[in-house]
């Protein structure tokens, strides 16, 4: 790595190890195995394991290998060596949601019983078009275009008889009746206090895939109630999923946790690592001879040197 490449990389604000009324933090790091890890999941990583260990908790380890056809066994083991090659020990046994599918159709049937989830027969293509069609598609928070619930509206005869004929759907959650049965809801950032909980943000989200019995959302939800995670540290890109997370902790009787939004290693304009190519890979700059104190020193020096600003997390 040069110098150059070094200065490139930025945080966009401080963080702090949180510690809160003397609690012990249950944490996990919980990437996918899609490819190999970057800084970014480094800091990440190291967030997660100090939280728990300065304040005598436990650091646990998730990966998220829902999605088949993008993750793969050897991104997998690579997990595993480079958080050891970086000193970062967690405990108890390696959570893969690929083995809890039966623990996530036990959610879905739970808030199917409820009457907030509905039946989402569209293609990726069908939701494009509609999102065009729509007039005032909504937005969510990243300007992004929401599914604008065309299936939400579907007469129930129609539902039956496309779903009796074997058409795969997929399940929505029906956001505003979901929060008819919840009422206001509201979540604790440590760095940015109480939000109230805003789940229409994010539209009504999909809880389990054509392909796969379950999301990102209903799985992280599950996985974090089961693993008695009390503190859960990401990065800041994930702030408004919290809503959504929080709405279904409601739903499902779970208990709720506290949240750490980070920040995001990125480089000064402002692109994410994850955006970028494999340079960055820890497999690279262990190849290119550094240590892990060096990876240390660098994401700290990156830290340092970026200036403290009031950004908002999530903005
Ligand atoms: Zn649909």
């Amino acid at each position: 790595m040069t110098a150059g490449e070094v200065r490139e990389i930025a945080l966009r604000g401080p963080d702090f190890v949180p510690v809160l009324d003397g609690a012990a933090h249950v944490t996990r790091f919980a990437p996918s195995p899609t490819g190999y890890l970057h800084l970014g999941h480094a800091y990440a990583a190291r967030f997660a394991h100090d939280a728990a260990r300065l304040t005598g908790g436990r650091f646990l380890l998730r990966l998220e290998d829902l999605d088949p056809q993008r993750c793969r066994p050897e991104f997998a083991t690579a997990i595993l060596e480079d958080l050891q090659w970086l000193g970062l020990r967690f405990d108890g046994v390696v959570v893969r949601q690929s083995e809890r599918m039966a623990l996530y159709r036990q959610a879905l049937e739970r808030l199917r019983t409820l009457g907030v989830l509905y039946p989402c027969f569209c293609t990726r293509k069908q939701v494009r078009e509609e999102i065009a069609d729509a007039a005032a598609a909504p937005h969510g928070p990243s300007g992004e275009r929401l599914y604008p619930g065309t299936c939400r509206a579907l007469d129930p005869a129609e539902r039956a008889r496309r779903i009796g004929r074997g058409e795969a759907f997929a399940w929505r959650l029906d956001v505003a009746r979901a929060l008819e049965r919840t009422g206001p809801l509201a979540w604790y950032d440590v760095r940015a206090g109480w939000v109230e909980a805003d789940p229409a943000a994010l539209g009504d989200v999909v809880l389990a895939r054509k392909d796969v019995p379950a999301s990102y959302h209903l799985a992280v939800v599950v996985d974090d109630a089961a693993q008695g995670v009390t503190l859960v540290t990401r990065g800041e890109d994930l702030f408004h999923a919290t809503h959504v997370h929080r709405l279904l902790q409601a739903l499902l009787g779970l208990p709720v946790p506290r949240w750490y939004h980070h920040n995001l290693v990125g480089d000064r304009d402002g692109r994410r690592m994850a955006k970028r190519t494999g340079a960055l890979t820890l497999r690279h700059l262990r190849a290119r001879g550094l240590g892990p104190a060096e990876i240390w020193r660098m994401l700290e020096t990156a830290a340092a040197t970026t200036p403290a600003c009031a950004t908002s997390p999530g903005s």
